[in-house]
């Protein structure tokens, strides 16, 4: 049984699918595995690493000849997988609904490609879910990039020269990335304030010693749909949230925006108007901006200045901490392969009537599969 490891091929992707933490572990369980050369580099991972840890390193045919799961942090292009193994699993985020084109070409060719975004939010696939693993360095990250961009400090400090007073952080959409970034903004100091629409979130939001910042009075208030996903508001919240936002951020020096709604664009959360209420030299991070942007002008890939504040639209914020991504990453893979290993098989096996393998198999014997897709 071999398991191949892509150098991923992206732009700006620096993450790896593999460690050699999991390569070890893989190899235990009885697997072959083999790395593409300098597939570890942008993770810090050298070739060394993975050939100690038990991997053999070699070109890219090399590594997908005979390999009967081949794994990747994005979806590679399938021109590139010529030579793979037809039936072998391909283990990736794919971005089934992006990268639609793809997906039929993986099924042309045979794969069985398997989407780990879209594994369930369900207690026993916790340890195998990329999105939260990922999201909770996005968190992390954002805050980091909003105060390196941000011309002040963000604790209160009392000096012999005077007081700086502390940053004032507002974080919008409380999910993973959002719990992230409202604990690493109160160890940096700040002050902190949060909303979202899913009203369970009020106390994990002052249970991390933030405030709640929430549309009160609006039915519906829930905003809480299948799988503890977001909904679409109803457009008299929609107003509401519009006022209370604009009454609040005008008093913030740094926002950041996490809000999404599966399957739908981001919701838009700061209009133009509202950012020009705030204070020349704020911050915001829209961690949304590839899905459409929470706020009004935000760029993907670029750092842009309107009425005086600076807008943040990193793209893929968890690459920027490649070495934790990967590893949070590749052991998400790792606890996937192995709670599905079959000893007799020597391999993993999924079950058709899983929930697992029905929620993230998008391609089988030629086809697409996927009840997602094919709605
Ligand atoms: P997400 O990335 O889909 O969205 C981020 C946040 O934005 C969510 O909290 C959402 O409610 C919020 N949002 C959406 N529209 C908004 C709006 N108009 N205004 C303000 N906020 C808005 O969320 P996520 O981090 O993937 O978490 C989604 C759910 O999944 C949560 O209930 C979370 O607890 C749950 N979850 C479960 C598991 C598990 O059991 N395995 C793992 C991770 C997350």
């Amino acid at each position: 049984m071999k398991i191949a490891v892509l150098r991923e091929a992206a732009a700006g992707e620096r993450r790896v699918a593999a460690t050699p933490e999991t390569v070890k572990k893989l190899t235990a369980l009885g697997a072959q595995l083999a790395v593409e050369t300098g597939a570890g580099l942008t993770a810090s991972i050298s070739d060394k690493g993975y050939a100690e840890a038990g991997a053999t390193v070699a070109d890219r045919a090399a590594t997908l000849a005979g390999a009967d799961i081949i794994l990747g942090v994005q979806g590679p292009d399938p021109e590139t997988l010529a030579g793979a193994k037809p039936g072998a699993w391909l283990v990736a985020a794919l971005n089934p609904f992006g990268e639609r084109a793809r997906v039929e070409a993986y099924a042309a060719a045979g794969l069985e490609a398997l989407a780990m975004e879209f594994m369930p939010r369900i207690t026993r696939a916790q340890s195998m879910d990329i999105l939260s693993s990922q999201s909770n360095l996005a968190g992390y990250k954002a805050v980091l990039d909003a105060a390196s961009e941000y011309g002040r400090a963000f604790p209160m400090m009392m000096t012999a020269a005077g007081t700086v007073s502390a940053a004032r952080v507002f974080i919008m959409g409380v999910g993973v990335a959002g719990l992230q970034a409202i604990a690493t903004a109160r160890r940096l100091g700040a002050q902190v304030s949060a909303t979202d629409v899913r009203s369970a979130t009020k106390e994990q939001i002052l249970s991390l010693g933030a405030k709640p910042i929430f549309v009160e009075e609006v039915k519906g208030i829930e905003g809480e749909g299948s799988g503890g996903y977001a909904t679409e508001m109803s457009e008299e919240y929609k107003a509401k949230q519009a006022e209370l936002v604009s009454s609040h951020i005008a008093k913030q020096d740094i926002v950041i925006t996490t809000a999404l709604i599966p399957g739908r664009p981001a919701p838009r959360l700061i209009s133009d108007a509202q950012l020009a209420t705030m204070k020349p030299g704020s911050v915001i991070v829209d961690l949304a901006v590839e899905s459409g942007g929470n706020v009004e002008g935000a760029v993907a890939g670029a750092i842009v200045e309107r009425h005086g504040v600076k807008i943040v639209g990193h793209r893929n914020v968890p690459s920027r901490l490649a070495a934790d991504a990967s590893a949070l990453f590749a052991r998400n893979l790792y606890n996937f392969l192995s709670a599905f290993w079959d000893k007799e098989a020597g391999r993993p096996v999924l079950p058709e009537d899983d929930e697992i393998g029905q929620a993230i198999r998008l391609t089988q014997d030629g086809k697409v599969v996927n009840t997602r897709l094919l709605a």
